[in-house]
């Protein structure tokens, strides 16, 4: 008999067949002459029935267990239009692996309660399938860079200068010295172009941020990339191609997670290149035009990030920020030091879910700049040197993993688009 997956069954793959499954107890009803038992493993879900008079050593197996109780179970598979996913199991045999105690989420399905209790949580449907569409779209993420020659790395954690502003650096003690939790691995990237070229990385970037929003993390996954010879419209291509490459193989392959999620996997096939491109500028001439207090200056907010997408309805870019609200890194216009070739991907309901931007690569005006923000050229003597010995102009990007995930799943809050999220008040288990 063979030892099959849940998703095997309901594709039709054993129909009549005898089968075992093992799995645990998502659901379970019981009648006089008839129990129903609905199983889960990690492919998907399943009824199965119990019939007192035709198995009854299974019966009495069956009497026993509880949710989330697993088990090894042996019947036959068989269409049936009436059961959820169109098969059911007709039990021969139950047998009990791991009989479980009263499982608390069957009693309180309440937000903070199912927050508490993330560890047993993970095995709903919702975190199961978000944690799947999860996997693909890094893959899918990996596959577009080793399309386009990009190389992998893997920067530290630890560091010794901050990337991003102070407000959000995690300080710790690393022996006897002070070092931070890196907020993004951008500056080792640009070490790394000089010699391996195209690189990108998939890493966790840390960020004390205190307000409480649906869209930060203290601990998120960054995607990030640079590249040498590089500029703004290399980027903004790049960027593109891999956000239409991701949106169109998960629609190829994603479509049971989003129907049974029930979030629009339609939107993803009208993510196609190119996207539309507005300045800073016009941004905020458009926001104007919508009683917006906003002047030229002024960073964007979310609420102002979401008036501007839900007029496109799709995936867009903003470029050409004021140099006064970047980071020292961000290369300026020469004949214009007040605009920074920076640019920032956007999506309806999420807002910003990338930036990236033209690095400065003469070495004098990054000192001025560095000085500028109040920071120690000092601090930053290896990243000095990299303008020193053969400096390239070179653009990359980030792009915050689960932002993209909370668009893509139309999910309502950041923290379920991580296993094991981490807020300012949450981070157990
Ligand atoms: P925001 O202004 O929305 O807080 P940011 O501009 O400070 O974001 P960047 O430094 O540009 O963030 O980081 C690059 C990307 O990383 C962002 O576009 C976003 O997708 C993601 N990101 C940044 N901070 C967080 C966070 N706290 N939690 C989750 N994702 C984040
Ligand atoms: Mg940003």
């Amino acid at each position: 008999m063979a030892l099959v997956k849940i998703r095997e069954i309901l594709d039709g793959k054993y129909s009549d067949q005898t089968v075992s499954v093992r799995g645990w107890v998502y659901r379970k009803r019981q009648g006089k002459e008839l129990i129903f038992l609905v199983i889960r493993d990690s492919t998907g879900v399943i009824q199965c029935t119990v019939k007192k008079a035709n198995a009854p050593t299974a019966w009495a197996e069956a009497e026993k267990l509880t949710i989330e109780s697993s088990l090894t179970l042996e019947g036959t598979a068989k269409p049936d239009s009436r059961a959820p996913g169109g098969f059911e199991i007709s039990a021969e045999a139950v047998s009990i692996i791991g009989l479980a105690e009263v499982f608390p989420i069957a009693k309180d399905k309440s937000e903070e309660f199912i927050r508490d209790m993330r560890h047993l949580w993970l095995r709903s449907r919702k975190m199961n399938l978000v944690m799947k569409v999860r996997a693909k779209v890094l893959e899918y993420a990996r596959e577009y860079f080793e399309k386009t020659d990009f190389i992998e790395v893997s920067p530290p954690m630890f560091i010794s200068a901050a990337v991003e502003g102070g407000s959000t650096l995690f300080g710790l003690k690393y022996f006897e010295q002070d070092l931070y939790l890196t907020q993004s691995s951008q500056l080792y990237l640009e070490i790394l172009i000089s010699s391996l070229e195209n690189v990108y990385c998939i890493a966790p970037s840390f960020r004390a941020e205190k307000s409480r929003t649906i869209r930060h993390l203290t601990e998120y996954w960054h995607m990030e990339a640079e590249w040498p010879f590089s500029d703004m419209n290399d980027l903004m291509q790049f960027e593109e191609g891999l956000m239409e490459h991701i949106c169109k193989r998960v629609y190829e392959n994603c479509q049971n997670e989003f129907k049974e999620l029930g979030a629009d996997i339609a939107k993803l096939s009208q993510v196609t290149v190119p996207f539309p491109r507005i300045t800073y500028a016009e941004a905020i001439d458009r926001l104007k035009a919508k009683n917006s207090s906003l002047k030229w200056g002024d960073d964007l907010g979310y609420e102002d990030e979401k008036i501007l997408a839900e007029e496109f309805g799709k995936p867009f870019f903003v470029y050409d920020y004021p140099t006064v609200i970047k980071a020292f890194y961000c290369r300026t216009y020469r004949d214009r030091p007040e605009v920074a070739l920076s640019v920032d991907m956007m999506v309806p309901r999420v807002g910003e879910i990338s930036t990236g931007g033209q690095r400065e690569e003469d070495k004098d005006i990054l000192i001025q700049r560095i000085k500028e923000q109040g920071l120690k050229p000092e601090d930053y003597e290896w990243y000095l040197d990299l303008r020193r010995y053969g400096t390239v102009p070179h653009a990359g990007f980030g792009m915050g993993v689960e932002r993209l995930l909370v668009w893509m799943l139309d999910l309502d809050n950041i923290i379920d688009a991580i296993p094991f999220p981490r807020t300012t008040r949450r981070f157990y288990p």
